[in-house]
């Protein structure tokens, strides 16, 4: 069965569940998402705080500056404060350090001079409150910091540790086992002789896997052999998301779907009406999701970034599913053949006040050497022939977007 793209993703979308919280020590939460809220156990700042270094003292004292005030001590960061600031006093204070009772504001240490007696000389004048953060200003102790469902990032991460949470729940992200398939492919470390070619894929893959924090198993090749093929994609059926490429199309050696069905499992689709990544195989064995992905380079790194990347953040708890697609200006004119949504390596970049997109010169799914020099992926809608330069295109940034500069 031949699905659109926007079909395709729906149909495997609605097949595919967010796996359970696991709980995890606040080193290995970023890049998942939260499946509880946090609280703040305190109020944050948890006391009346310098905002800057300088002088604790009060404000009436100062209006007219110059003042001359006595410094009765000094507060740095984590020491209370034991004494209150009297009428024409003042305490020197460090940021962070608890304001003394008695002071209503803090001048800059920049606007002050000390005197040889051991007096502070005021500079300026300023108004009460100046330079102080409030205790429960910024969050109350209860509030909600960080809501169930949230991305976490660095700045998740110190919010973790700012109230004090070492260990938090989050969607447990897949296990993910690759399976490249073919009989020319060989290993990485080996030279290929006559018609053989090194396994791209799982490679490639792999690594992609494990950029988005889930866990990668390589299964390493497997002949296209019935037998062979059979006995490694049955083991790999206890992981959550199976990878194989190749041997997804039509060919006599193009064994996949036939394996998978011998195995057990529901094949939901065979064929996307996608350029490049045409025989895409979706089937799912119980709740383990499995994707055969054709062979050629780009076209698995295609899917991969249309269908797979999709599912695994589903996987894990995300809400928005997809990487950002934006409108751009074609750069160029790019020929196009209606009949299947294509996506085209390109090249995207601010230029005046938009953005504008260049397809890249490509020999087609196996170049993934021109496929390496992109950031994005221009996308040409199915019944499109020609596009003019000039035209506004839709534009899936990649990670390479966000992650590197000009080639
Ligand atoms: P297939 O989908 O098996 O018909 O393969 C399509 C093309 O992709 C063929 O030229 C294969 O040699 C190539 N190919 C298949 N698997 C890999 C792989 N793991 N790495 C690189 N190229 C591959
Ligand atoms: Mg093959």
């Amino acid at each position: 069965m031949m699905l659109d793209v926007e079909n395709a993703l729906a149909l495997t979308l609605a097949l595919v569940q967010r796996l359970e919280p696991i709980e995890v020590a606040l080193s290995g939460c970023l890049g998942k998402v939260l499946a509880e809220e946090v609280r703040a156990d305190t109020d944050m700042p948890a006391f009346h705080r310098a905002r800057v270094d300088g002088y604790a003292l009060r404000a009436m004292d100062v209006q007219k500056a110059p003042a001359v005030l006595e410094v009765i001590e000094e507060i740095p960061a984590g020491g209370m404060p034991p004494r209150s600031v009297g009428r024409g006093q003042a305490a020197k204070i460090m940021t962070g350090a608890p304001l003394p009772e008695g002071a209503d504001t803090v001048q800059w240490l920049e606007k002050t001079r000390p005197r040889s007696d051991g007096k502070v000389e005021i500079l300026e004048p300023l108004g009460p409150g100046e330079n102080i953060g409030y205790r429960g200003e910024e969050v109350k102790h209860g509030d909600v910091v960080l809501p169930a469902g949230q991305y976490v990032a660095p700045a998740q991460v110190g919010v973790l540790a700012m109230f004090g949470t070492a260990r938090v729940k989050v969607y447990r992200a897949p296990r993910i086992a690759l399976l490249s398939t073919g009989d020319e492919l060989v290993e990485v470390d080996q030279q290929p002789t006559g018609a053989q070619i090194r396994d791209t894929n799982t490679h490639a893959l792999g690594v992609a896997v494990k950029a988005m924090g889930a866990e990668a198993i390589s299964l390493g090749i497997a002949r296209d052999n019935p037998v062979e093929l059979r006995e490694k994609i049955r083991s790999a059926l206890s992981a959550d998301l199976v990878l194989i490429s190749g041997g997804a199309s039509v060919g006599e050696y193009d064994l996949v779907k036939g394996t998978l069905r011998e195995l057990g499992a529901v094949v939901h689709y065979d064929r996307v009406a996608i350029k490049p990544g045409k025989p895409t195989i979706f089937a799912t064995h119980g709740s383990t999701v499995i994707f055969g992905l054709p062979g050629n380079p780009v076209s698995s790194l295609t899917i991969f970034e249309v269908l797979v990347r999709p599912v695994i953040r589903k996987m894990m708890g995300f809400q928005r599913l997809h990487n950002p697609t934006v409108r751009a200006a074609l750069g160029q004119p790019l020929p196009h053949k209606p009949g299947r949504q294509s996506y085209h390596p390109a090249w995207i970049e601010s230029q005046g006040d938009g953005l504008i997109v260049t397809p890249l010169p490509s020999r087609g799914s196996s170049d993934l050497v021109a496929y390496s020099k992109s950031n994005s992926l221009l996308i040409v809608p199915k019944e499109a022939s020609r596009l003019e330069a000039g035209v506004t295109v839709e534009v899936l940034l990649r990670d390479e977007f966000f992650q590197r500069g000009h080639p």
